[in-house]
């Protein structure tokens, strides 16, 4: 399938998912999530208005932006990353959705010389162990200690659904992000803004946008996934 099909068909699906929620689809941002595909399907996402691009390591984000040179794109960086690689990325992305500890912040913090970069802060809702984030309960007092960076302005919260197939499970994450974003949304730090929300992937960014999110972070479906051959 071409991207162009493959984004009409998700286009439809975000258009019912807004329909069924009362939201307009262009609370939604879509970002086309590259990191299982090579240069030529990037440039054929970019060529179908896809100007939101993400990677979830630090070589194919560099790999990708030594390849597409279009102003017109912003970049996101939506996995983790270890601190020793901050100073490779600094300065090259618009959005780091993976923020998840202070040692991180300060590093980031420290590297960036002018203007505030927009991060996600990235949380684990569902409790699997194998996933990053910080729990609920641990929002308030982080949120609270990221205030001396004074480059750091955290525009919303990210998290990645449980990988099951209840949807009704999913949907509790999803929610549950939320309500933590009003939370701290409502405290209107100017550091901390938090009006948006990352969450949605190919098999439930549906759900997702039904339940508030504003960033949905699609790869397989859109682009497709040149190792697994679709
Ligand atoms: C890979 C990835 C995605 C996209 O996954 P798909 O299932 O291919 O849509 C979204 N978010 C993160 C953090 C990812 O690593």
């Amino acid at each position: 399938m071409t991207v162009a099909e493959n984004l009409r068909i998700v286009n439809e699906k975000i258009q019912e998912a807004c329909r069924k929620s009362g939201r307009s689809p262009e609370e939604v941002t879509v970002i086309a999530v590259t990191k299982y595909v090579g240069i030529e399907r990037v440039r054929e996402a970019v060529g179908c208005g896809l100007l939101n691009l993400a990677e979830n390591r630090k070589e194919g984000l560099l790999e990708k932006q030594s390849a597409i040179h279009d102003d017109r794109i912003v970049w996101h960086l939506i996995g983790t990353l270890q601190t020793r690689k901050v100073k490779d990325v600094v300065g090259r992305i618009d959005y780091f959705h993976a923020l998840d500890r202070l040692k991180l912040a300060a590093e980031l913090n420290k590297r960036i010389e002018s203007g505030k970069l927009k991060c996600f802060i990235e949380m684990n809702l569902s409790g699997e162990e194998s996933k990053h984030g910080i729990g609920e309960d641990e929002l308030d007092s982080f949120i609270n200690e990221l205030r001396v960076f004074e480059h750091i302005q955290v525009v919303g919260l990210m998290t990645m659904a449980p990988n099951t197939e209840d949807t009704e499970r999913i949907r509790t994450v999803f929610r549950g992000l939320r309500l933590c974003r009003d939370r701290i949304r409502n405290r209107c730090l100017d550091y901390a803004p938090c009006t948006e929300l990352s969450m949605g992937m190919s098999h439930d960014f549906q759900i997702a946008i039904e339940e508030g999110a504003t960033f949905v972070r699609i790869g397989t479906s859109l682009v497709g996934n040149e190792w697994k051959g679709s």
